[in-house]
């Protein structure tokens, strides 16, 4: 059987979705659930589009050993310097280069002609492959470019050294049959095309991506690009959960397989969504809440039915086990640490005490803690340092008669800082307190609140999305309290508002691909 290389793009492309933007220490956590997961290549960032992306893909390229580390760059010397400078220490480290061949985007973004799209390409690929064996080459808009030009430009870039070139739907305009034909009419008509991999990578605007992915892989493409829960820039890209298994459930039809651990697929999409903010819709496929919904009603009857009569994966396939390891108000240190070891985070001793303290408060309020909240503890101790604002003490009054009143007190700065202030409700007026406290204008965009485990005293998870001037930011907070966790999103939204106009990055339009 031959094997689809998975080319994991979620802190990339990913991270162009509005307001996903992960700090480093996100990442870092990200990119080792990614090699846990299996994915064959990581593609880390784009350092020449802001500081904070090249620091992240240096540290990625530092510790991820197991997995080739893609670092994104336009066709331009300085581009590709700078992406080699934040993955030359990767053990395994590639350099990915894109350019735009569609007639539209040469006219109007580009302003280059085809001849100078080739030679550009020519010169770029040439000069990525003296720093590496490892290049791939995308031509931005493939889907809307004229044909025997992309076989033209593929072909260059074959021969200067690519290899892999990558055939994106950067707009998501493909249907199935007609992007299948399309890589099948470059295979056929690029010369050199055995040299390389060929690779697609598909946005999901008319809800496609998934399928257009499989059109490409039936016509011989053996790389696809991917994210996970199909985050990404609009509708998003592939999704990695969604791929992964259509080729896993029907391999005896494709003949085809991936390198996944797919019990690794739910812990990862958790993952992602608390990092990023950005929720799993309950009827997303493979992953989302109700995608194994029917489970109760078989148990019911017992094993009187096959499974296999509603099912077409098994729910432990994807890593959802119902029996799971549960820690508890008796559970010592070390098997807390061995927990966290597990869930693969490598900390220092200081910070697993600091969250041992945390973990045995949460303790004391519910029964049974289960990976999500020790996932979520890490996410709100651990990964957010280091944040301009925190919160260090939140008292509410409310109910029929009140008037909702809020008193805060947080560090600003190292500094502490307390304030109070009224609303018409009580998170009102505790965002009222917190943005006057901070002297912030942002405006709440969305504000909602999720369970994340089963259970009347399951953790609240509250996401809100900010904007200021332009900026979006997504916060999350969790605590068995919704009002401290709503607080704790709030802030979490500031810090993020506040790193990324501390960290201004490329336009979108820059960046995509
Ligand atoms: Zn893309």
């Amino acid at each position: 059987m031959d094997h689809v290389i998975i080319f994991d793009t979620t802190l990339r492309d990913g991270e162009q979705s509005p307001g996903a933007s992960m700090n480093v220490p996100e990442k870092l956590r990200l990119a080792t659930q990614l090699e846990k997961l299996g994915v064959d290549v990581l593609e880390a960032g784009f350092p020449a589009a802001s500081p904070g992306d090249f620091e992240a893909v240096q540290a990625i390229s530092k510790k991820i050993r197991g997995v080739q580390v893609a670092a994104l760059a336009r066709t331009s010397k300085e581009d590709i310097e700078r992406g080699w400078a934040a993955i030359r220490d990767a053990a395994k480290p590639r350099i990915h280069t894109f350019i735009a061949t569609s007639d539209i985007h040469m006219k109007h973004k580009l302003k280059m002609s085809r001849d100078k799209v080739i030679q550009t390409t020519l010169e770029t690929v040439r000069y990525a492959k003296s720093l590496t064996d490892n290049v791939e080459f995308s031509a931005e808009d493939a889907s809307r470019s004229d044909r025997d030009f992309l076989c033209r430009v593929f072909e260059v870039a074959i021969d200067a050294g690519a290899t892999t070139v990558n055939i994106p739907d950067t707009v998501g305009y493909s249907i199935p049959d007609e992007f299948g034909e399309l890589v099948a009419y470059i295979r056929d008509h690029t010369p050199n095309i055995r040299k390389a991999v060929m690779s697609v990578h598909c946005h999901n605007d008319l809800g496609l991506a998934t399928a257009n992915t499989l059109a490409g892989v039936k016509a011989g493409v053996r790389q696809a690009e991917v994210t996970i829960n199909g985050v990404g820039e609009r509708a998003g890209n592939t999704s990695l959960e969604e791929l992964v298994m259509s080729i896993h459930t029907r391999s005896s039809l494709l003949d085809l397989c991936t390198r996944i651990n797919t019990r690794e697929i739910y812990p990862t999409s958790r993952l992602v969504s608390m990092i990023t903010g950005i929720i799993v819709q309950p009827n997303k496929a493979v992953v989302g809440a109700n995608a194994f919904a029917h489970e109760a009603g078989i148990h019911q009857d017992g094993v009187l039915k096959n499974r296999m009569t509603y099912e077409i994966m098994e729910p432990a396939t994807v890593g959802l086990d119902t029996n799971r390891l549960v820690l508890g108000k008796h559970s010592g240190r070390h098997a807390f640490r061995q927990r966290l070891n597990d869930l693969g985070y490598d900390l220092e001793k200081k910070e697993v005490d600091r969250l041992f303290g945390k973990f045995k408060e949460l303790a004391d309020k519910r029964k049974e803690l289960l990976d999500e909240d020790i996932e979520a503890l890490v996410a709100e101790e651990i990964l957010r340092i280091p944040d301009v604002y925190k919160l260090l003490y939140l008292n509410v009054v409310s109910g029929t008669v009140a008037v909702p009143t809020a008193t805060v007190k947080l560090m600003i700065e190292g500094q502490e800082a307390q304030g109070a202030g009224f609303g018409i409700g009580p998170i009102d007026a505790t965002f009222n307190t917190i943005a006057k406290m901070v002297g912030s204008s942002a405006g709440l965009l969305r504000f909602s609140v999720n369970a994340i485990t089963g259970g009347m005293d399951a953790q609240g998870e509250v996401t809100v999305r900010l904007q200021e001037n332009g900026l979006v930011s997504l916060g999350k907070g969790t605590d068995p309290d919704i009002i401290t966790a709503s607080a704790k999103a709030y802030i979490n939204g500031l810090n993020r508002l506040g790193y990324l106009k501390n960290n201004p990055s490329l336009k979108a339009e820059e960046r995509r691909l």
